[in-house]
């Protein structure tokens, strides 16, 4: 198979048009048989439920070429489970896991050009949705749905060489106890646009959110989870019921444990106690890892003691054997990498 001639090591994370894409719609109380289509446009309703309320839920992932040449996608699995819990929490109709994860078989095969060659950097990011599709006015849930995959490359996440960002802890919430903060859904995005746009107007490159019933306690980014690093290289991450449950936060807790020897803990993360880590990094499966090297609290500084210059040791290891493990250097934990054939 030829590749498309795209220079793979200076894209970046913007939309580029892949030629096939998979919809199925929901009708009438049943999900159809689902087709891969060559039309990127979407004709709605001017009511469409999704337009005026809101309703739709997403998911991320990314195909790679391995070294030996396979392509993989990176466990679809758990992209699948956590949009059902996401359609349910929105009153829409789950999208069966194992279609999902065939779905993205198919528009990664159909796609297969696109795919960057191993060693490139870039990745075939993949963009599985669905939203509320039929006139809705009064509010309720749609009764119907459309469910779709697209697939389009991007470029390294770090040209270059992984820097530490500075982030600031935000005075906006993310997400409220008992809300909407646990499932991947676009309405937690649009409400996060003014606090990044603000952060970064203030010179920031992140927020950092607190836990909003107390503003004592470490949550998330608007799209990555923390992890940290302790003095005695324990690997903690906050528990809360109110973060996304990140696929590769949990790959790297399990990593660390079993793969690096590290004790991990998954617990309350105190503003307090962020002065005694000594590491702290981003996780999303965009950049990985992406290292914090200072969090700015109103003013006062945190700076962990692995700098502004690279990443600390423990995450630059978490971070070497997870892309390891996705490009096929390492090998992966059973079911971990969905080989496409
Ligand atoms: C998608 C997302 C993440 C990262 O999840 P991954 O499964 O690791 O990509 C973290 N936080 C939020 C709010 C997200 O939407």
């Amino acid at each position: 198979m030829d590749k498309k001639n795209i220079d793979w090591e200076n894209l970046g994370f913007g939309y580029v048009q892949t030629e096939k894409r998979y919809v199925s719609n929901f009708k009438d109380g049943k999900w159809d048989d689902g087709v891969l289509t060559e039309d990127a446009n979407i004709v709605l309703n001017e009511c469409a439920g999704v337009l005026q309320y809101a309703q739709t839920v997403f998911e991320g992932m990314k195909a790679y070429t391995t070294e030996d040449g396979r392509i993989v996608v990176f466990r679809p699995d758990l992209n699948a489970k956590r949009m059902v819990d996401s359609a349910k929490r929105l009153e829409m109709p789950p999208f069966p896991e194992e279609r999902f994860v065939d779905a993205i078989e198919k528009v990664v095969k159909a796609n297969a050009e696109y795919v960057p060659p191993y060693g490139s950097g870039a990745t075939l990011y993949l963009r599985p949705y669905m939203f509320g599709s039929n006139p809705v006015i009064g509010v309720k849930p749609a009764n119907e749905y459309q469910f779709r995959i697209f697939a389009t490359p991007v470029g390294p996440y770090f040209k270059g060489g992984a820097k530490p960002v500075t982030i600031c802890i935000s005075d906006f919430d993310r997400a409220a106890p008992h809300g909407t903060g646990h499932i991947k859904a676009g309405l937690n995005y649009a409400m996060s646009l003014h606090a990044i746009v603000t952060a970064h107007a203030n010179g920031f490159d992140e927020n950092m959110y607190l836990d909003s019933a107390t503003r004592t306690k470490v949550e998330e980014t608007g799209g990555a989870n923390f992890i940290f690093v302790t003095k005695d290289n324990k690997v903690v991450t906050p528990h809360s019921n109110t973060i996304l449950p990140s696929i590769t936060r949990r790959s790297l807790m399990y990593i660390a444990e079993h793969y690096l020897g590290l004790e991990v803990e998954e617990r309350d993360v105190y503003v307090e106690e962020l002065k005694d880590f000594a590491e702290c990094g981003l996780c999303g499966t965009a950049a990985v890892i992406s290292p914090v090297g200072k969090v700015v609290d109103h003013g006062k500084e945190i700076c962990f003691p692995s700098g502004m210059e690279k990443m600390g040791p423990i995450t630059q290891k978490l971070y070497d054997t997870l892309t390891g493990i996705q490009m096929g250097r390492i090998e992966a934990p059973e079911g971990w990498l969905k080989v496409i054939e």
